[in-house]
């Protein structure tokens, strides 16, 4: 049972790791590490296993390599999030091209992080995505729960059963989208920096991922804007960084 925030106290005890990566030294790295802490790691080494393996059973958190023999990495992200919103996913990408990363976020991985890596870096981020989904109710929540929606404009947000609804119809965000518009809500015209963004919603705070931030800020614009390019609900304040335009003042 989580009782703190703190991601450092979060364990990989009998977590479910799916680690899919055609490079056996570091399929086998993280299967060492990541098998030392605890977790249960599973390994695949090819696209067709990882994507049945992906879709076809529960995961605590799910690990990708990008370029994979068979389905990419990419592939798989978007198929899991067909049907499954919660399930953490990080990417590993080779390349370091801000293309990469773009597309990754856009498929909607929660996270990536560069080869090489660093182990400590990457526990980091596994233990912040699993501190969150860890404290995130499950998605089979009954539907009699009481949660009282947030209402802005057109915008319907219940906190309770992770739901959102845009002019009465049903948004589908992954599980850091919807924590990212979440914490907008809860601020309504408060101004937050992309540093104050990766601190406060992805609980960690690497210096030269801010680019994450933009990703989902423009996945979110994406989903909840009748225009994009000018945007009603989450605006960007010129070298400051975004906000929730509050239309209840
Ligand atoms: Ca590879």
């Amino acid at each position: 049972m989580i009782t703190t925030n703190d991601a450092s106290a979060v364990t990989l005890e009998n977590k479910k790791i799916l680690v899919v990566e055609d490079e056996q030294e570091i399929g086998n790295l993280l299967s060492l590490h990541l098998g030392d802490m605890g977790a249960e790691i599973h390994h695949a080494s090819d696209g067709f296993t990882g994507l049945e393996l992906a879709t076809q059973q529960p995961w605590d958190l799910i690990i990708l390599d990008i370029q994979l023999p068979g389905p990419s990495g990419l592939d798989i992200c978007r198929r899991v999030r067909k049907t499954n919103r919660q399930v953490p996913i990080i990417l590993l990408t080779s390349r370091t091209t801000e293309l990469d990363r773009v597309v990754g976020l856009d498929v909607g991985a929660d996270d990536y992080i560069s080869k090489p890596f660093g182990m400590m870096e990457l526990i980091a981020r596994i233990k912040a995505l699993l501190r969150r989904s860890g404290t995130q109710p499950a998605p089979e929540l009954p539907q009699s729960n009481p949660d009282l929606p947030v209402r802005i404009n057109n915008l319907e947000v219940k906190e309770t059963s992770r739901q959102v609804h845009l002019s009465g119809k049903e948004i589908e965000l992954t599980a850091r989208e919807f924590d990212l518009l979440m914490h907008f809500v809860r601020h309504p015209g408060r101004v937050f920096s992309r540093t104050e963004l990766l601190d406060q919603v992805w609980g960690y705070n690497h210096e030269g991922y801010e680019h994450t931030v933009n990703s989902h800020i423009n996945r979110l614009r994406a989903k909840l804007e009748s225009d994009p390019r000018n945007p009603e609900y989450i605006v960007t304040c010129w070298g400051v960084g975004y906000k929730l335009q509050d239309h209840r003042v």
